[in-house]
């Protein structure tokens, strides 16, 4: 078989997407632009997943796999640190605990260069991805913008740098300025008088993803697909040279079909060969209200804790928690996070939080996405895009379109083989 697997069955004039998230929309939205009717099906609506309430960074700088040598440190606290902002259930399933020994054997600094060159050649192509959105009527601002990486000790730095470094060496473009604490305040001035060193990323981009999501789906419509709701997937079958789809009350019937289930991918997927499983690592977010309107999207390393503005608000992302995709939110997540971050920030009231939100990134234990065709004929795959899916939806959109059009995968496209 080829990388691309069994490519798809020729003539493609139908299509149905399972999964409303950016990566499932993105699909449907380049499907449309290629003269597929598409019809997309959630168990929830659309954005249910993690493609609501995130961070909203599209920031190609710092797009880079997940496994890498200092998670093994974070690792280890999360199990004797309950502040800790990576958390394991106690106790942690079976599967979770595979998942990580899985991932543990990814944590090497020869894997993670490994895997930042299938990065690099998808990061040059991120913003272009999103303009392409834009021109073709998405309406919801990608806005550019530097990005700020603080810190509370000038010697927390060092981590960071090394990536941004470990990036830049792939060959891909990478401009970041050092500045002092007071430097930064003149940035962002809610980073409090404990921030004593940021980094500068200059060039990025940020998004409010309900808004971007929406805006997807929108599109989607208005170019005639249809977005079933509150319809879960519970499995696909190649019969004769159609997919038919099942679901709770109706069967579906398309030329090819699309898993974009994020965290809950591999029960879908597993049938049709793809053995490289998708783990939940949830997230938490919320709103603040802000004395004066951010002005530049925060990344604070130490907490692991994502600031981007959200209207005159701002939104404060944060915790990795390897847990089952539909677990109810942990109550004392949300506080933990903000007893972390108070002391690093100013002018922000922490206390009035609305949109709380829980949501699961769909990880895989090698750190790169899960895109391209499966061993059976007409069904595909785009997930695992981890803590990178909005900054990929678009442009994994677009190259999995080619895919099922063409029948062959874009080089860049290859490592990223559901099959591997
Ligand atoms: C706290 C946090 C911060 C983040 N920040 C960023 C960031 O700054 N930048 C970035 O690029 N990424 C970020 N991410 C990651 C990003 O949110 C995800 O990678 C991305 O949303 C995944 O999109 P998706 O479409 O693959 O999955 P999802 O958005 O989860 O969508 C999957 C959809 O499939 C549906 N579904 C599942 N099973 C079925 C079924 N059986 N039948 C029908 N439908 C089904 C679900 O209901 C869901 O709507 C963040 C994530 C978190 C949690």
């Amino acid at each position: 078989m080829t990388a691309e697997g069994r490519g798809a069955p020729a003539g493609v004039s139908r299509v149905v997407v399972v999964g409303a998230g950016v990566v499932g929309l993105s699909c449907a939205w380049s499907l449309q632009r290629l003269g597929v009717e598409v019809e997309v099906v959630d168990r929830g609506h659309v954005g249910s997943g993690s493609s609501w309430g995130n961070a909203g960074f599209v920031s190609p700088s710092l797009t880079a796999p997940l496994p890498e040598p200092s998670i093994l440190r974070y690792g280890l606290r999360a199990v004797v640190d309950p502040r800790s902002p990576v958390a394991l259930p106690i106790p942690p399933t079976a599967r979770t605990l595979t998942f990580l020994a899985r991932m543990v054997g990814h944590c090497t600094s020869a894997r993670w260069e490994r895997a930042m060159r299938v990065y690099r050649a998808l990061n040059e192509q991120i913003f272009e991805a999103f303009d392409e959105q834009r021109a073709g009527g998405v309406q919801a601002s990608t806005i550019e913008t530097d990005l700020l990486v603080a810190f509370r000790h000038p010697s927390e730095a060092g981590g960071v740098l090394a990536e941004l470094q470990g990036v830049a060496a792939t060959g891909q473009e990478v401009a970041v300025e050092i500045l002092t604490g007071d430097q930064a305040r003149a940035v962002e001035p809610h980073l409090s008088a404990e921030i004593s060193t940021a980094v500068v990323v200059r060039g990025q981009r940020y998004i409010t993803p309900s808004a971007y999501v929406s805006a997807l789906a929108h599109q989607v419509r208005i170019r005639g697909g249809r977005i079933t709701e509150e319809t879960a997937v519970t499995g696909v079958q190649r019969r004769s040279d159609r997919v038919v789809v099942t679901g709770t009350d109706r069967e579906l019937e398309a030329d090819a079909v699309v898993l974009a289930a994020g965290s809950w991918l591999s029960p879908l997927a597993r049938p049709h060969g793809v053995r490289v499983p998708v783990q939940a690592g949830r997230g938490y977010s919320f709103t603040v209200a802000c004395h004066d309107p951010l002005t530049v999207p925060v990344y604070l390393p130490s907490p692991r804790v994502a600031i981007a503005p959200d209207g005159d608000r701002a939104r404060l992302a944060g915790i990795m928690e390897f847990a089952d995709a539909d677990a109810p939110p942990v109550r004392g997540r949300i506080p933990s996070m903000v007893r972390a971050v108070r002391p690093l920030l100013a002018g922000m009231d922490l206390d009035d939080r609305a949109d709380e939100w829980v949501g699961p990134r769909p990880l895989t234990s090698d750190g790169i996405p899960l895109v391209g065709a499966t061993r059976t004929p007409g069904v595909f795959v785009a997930g695992g895009h981890g803590m990178w899916g909005v900054t990929l939806g678009p442009l994994t959109g677009r190259l999995l379109a080619g895919v099922l059009v063409t029948g062959r995968a874009a080089p860049e496209l290859r490592p990223l083989n559901p099959l591997r």
